[in-house]
């Protein structure tokens, strides 16, 4: 039989290098990743073998054994699960495809050694983890279905051969051979049947498959029988009663079933009795995963039905704005073999989703009331997702008028996060609108023309800094009877009475500047939809605003990046009649509409009001051109 001697790929030398020299604390976390491998692997096979009847032959009974052995001191772990082929065991064990283990890679990369040791323990490394305890490991697996096997050694080195080998029946079987200092000791010798006992009951109680161990017993005569016994209670974890959980079970749980390796920010425990029974265990993650908003993100509940898995990433139950919700939802109302095209008819499916996104709604709105840090910590994270979700639902009211008392914001006078019904407490009672202005961060939107005038009249302006807010607000156009004004709009205007005179005397100049307005729109050219002057201004000489209707300046920049150039924002310059460059201005065009001074001065003007709203002028060289034309006057 020949043996075949690979490499690692470098970042797995990398992660096995960490594993191998970082003082774990927690050296026992190796049985857990393996039971769980187990776990995860009799899942599959139990799941192909729902439309392919023959898969498991005679051995229907799914089981993992953890066998601790003094003499030879290693400790085994099998399963009859799906087994790997040659091909899955150099693409699973000899690279790192998890996007977890890589995003841990990347987070290690950007941090000092000290704390490398810190964080190692908050990530799985699956698999790898053996290495923390073994100096070899010995792999031997048969795939569900195959007659052939294939056995993988490796010392972690760099290094693994593979060579094809006998086993019996299908699944995996892992040969850890133990360094000497873990064959040792009270709570490191891991050869220590009493002592594997214990970690398997602290951290795969809840493995819905036995775990069995051989235990030795001796009667009176030392006659020594090998008995075996199932370690685990195999109860799950949602079956058991709420108050009997405790908050470290939950999160055990999580990061056995869902890799969450730091503390849920939230976990919801709900169970639903009469017409439609089901148990739901879900989490708010700690942290928005990298990926939550692109296509290779996985969302989805786990399905079961009568404790027993069906389905990974079932992605039916909650709307897709709900995608960061992890956990599972288990009921006897569902068959066991269901396949993904009937789940999406599914009456029931469809009604348990509903309430368990009435139910996530009240638990966040709950939290919002009673635990403002967690509630903040939540909003950092997956804010954007709720204001998504207002967006999906432009047209349903009753949805909008659900979430949009969970959104949160920055004003131009809370750095703190305020809701609406926070900001319309403040309002003075003279204040009939809500403001709101968008731009790329607080400190540009801060000096944006427009926002001179509203800290003048000590106005609160909401500041709209992530792409998605803009569209939520425009989806939501009111907050009870106030309505949602941008400051950058052509329709905004202030309630007072001060700012409608204001308002009327530009009017006036507007209609005695007519001629004026055309022409420097004419120089400007089409990229423009109308020039005319403001009276919001202060010290400011341009500025840029939209139509009432129609797309934005910063939802056009996000369309763009979308790479959809079609949505363009119709840009309305707005120009200071007060300012000493309005005067040069009718001067210049005094002196003739046609002149090359006229029309630069023109197109300076508006390129400033692009610059402002952190647009590049499509000509910037000429732009620079001109600028230098005229500073050399
Ligand atoms: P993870 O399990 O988080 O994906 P691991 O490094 O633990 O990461 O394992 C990598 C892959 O190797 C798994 O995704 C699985 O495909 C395969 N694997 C690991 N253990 C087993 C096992 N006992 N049986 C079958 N496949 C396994």
């Amino acid at each position: 039989m020949s043996v075949e001697t690979l490499e690692f790929q470098a970042e797995t030398k990398r992660l096995l290098d960490l594993v191998i020299n970082s003082i774990y604390t927690n050296k026992e976390i190796f049985l857990r990743e393996l039971i769980s491998n187990a776990s995860d692997a009799i899942d599959k096979v139990h799941f192909e073998s729902l439309t392919n009847h023959e898969l498991l032959g005679d051995e229907k009974d799914f089981e993992i054994f953890v066998l601790p052995d003094k003499e030879s001191k290693t400790i085994t772990i099998s399963d009859n699960g799906i087994g790997m082929t040659r091909g899955e065991v150099i693409s699973n064990i000899g690279t790192i495809a998890k996007s977890g283990t890589r995003a841990f890679l990347e987070k290690i990369r950007e941090q000092d050694k000290n704390t490398e040791q810190e964080l190692i323990g908050q990530f799985g490394v699956g698999f790898y983890s053996a290495f923390i305890v073994a100096d070899k490991v010995e792999l031997i697996t048969r795939k569900a279905g195959e007659s052939s096997a294939v056995k993988w050694t490796s010392d972690g080195a760099g290094e693994y051969t593979l060579e094809d080998c006998e086993k019996d029946s299908r699944g995996t079987t892992i040969i850890l051979h133990l360094k000497p200092e873990f064959c040792e000791g009270l709570e490191t010798d891991f050869t220590n049947e009493q002592l594997v006992e214990n970690l398997i009951k602290k951290y795969s109680d809840f493995i819905r498959y036995p775990i069995k161990m051989n235990f030795v017993e001796e009667d009176e005569n030392k006659n020594q029988t090998v008995e075996v016994r199932t370690v685990n209670s195999m109860k799950p974890l949602w079956v058991r009663n709420k108050s009997e959980i405790k908050p470290e079970e939950y999160e055990e749980f999580f990061r056995q079933q869902f890799h969450e390796w730091e503390k849920p920010t939230e976990v919801f425990h709900t169970k639903a009795e009469g017409t439609l029974e089901y148990t739901a265990l879900l989490c708010i993650p700690h942290h928005a995963p990298m990926n939550l908003y692109f296509s290779d993100y996985e969302a989805g509940l786990q399905l079961y039905s009568r404790h027993v898995f069906v389905m990974e990433h079932c992605t039916d139950f909650l709307p897709d704005y709900l995608r960061f919700i992890k956990g599972l939802v288990d009921s006897p109302d569902l068959p066991l073999n269901i396949s993904r095209e009937v789940l999406q008819q599914s009456r029931e499916v469809k009604s348990i989703g509903k309430a368990l996104e009435k139910y996530i709604f009240k638990q966040l709105e709950k939290m919002l009331k009673n635990d403002r840090k967690k509630y903040d910590a939540f909003w950092e994270n997956f804010g954007k997702s709720i204001k998504i979700g207002i967006y999906n639902n432009s047209f349903d009211q009753k949805i909008k008028d659900e979430l949009k008392e969970l959104v949160m914001f920055q004003t131009s006078k809370q750095s703190n996060f305020s809701t609406f019904a926070e900001y319309v407490e403040r309002m003075p009672a003279s204040q009939q609108k809500i403001y709101c202005v968008a731009g790329t961060d607080e400190a540009t939107i801060s000096k944006m023309p427009q926002m001179e005038l509203m800290r003048e009249r000590d106005i609160e302006v909401i500041y709209l800094t992530d792409p998605v807010d803009e569209f939520a607000f425009e989806a939501l156009q009111k907050y009870g009877d106030k309505e949602i004004q941008s400051i950058t709009r052509e329709n905004f205007e202030l309630d007072d009475e001060e700012f409608k005179k204001g308002q009327n005397e530009v009017e006036e100049l507007n209609k005695s500047n007519e001629q004026l307005l055309k022409d420097v729109k004419e120089a400007i050219g089409d990229e423009v939809f109308a020039v005319r002057l403001t009276s919001l201004l202060k010290s400011g000489a341009v500025c840029l605003a939209t139509t009432a209707a129609g797309p934005s300046l910063s939802m056009e920049k996000t369309f763009a990046q979308m790479k959809n150039p079609f949505f363009k924002a119709m840009r309305i310059l707005e120009l200071n009649p007060n300012h000493e460059i309005f005067k040069k201005l009718v001067a210049l065009h005094a002196s003739g509409k046609d002149s090359d001074d006229f029309k630069d001065f023109c197109k300076l003007l508006y390129a400033q009001a692009l610059l402002i709203e952190g647009i590049m002028p499509t000509n910037p060289v000429e732009v620079a051109n001109k600028i230098a034309a005229l500073m050399s006057k």
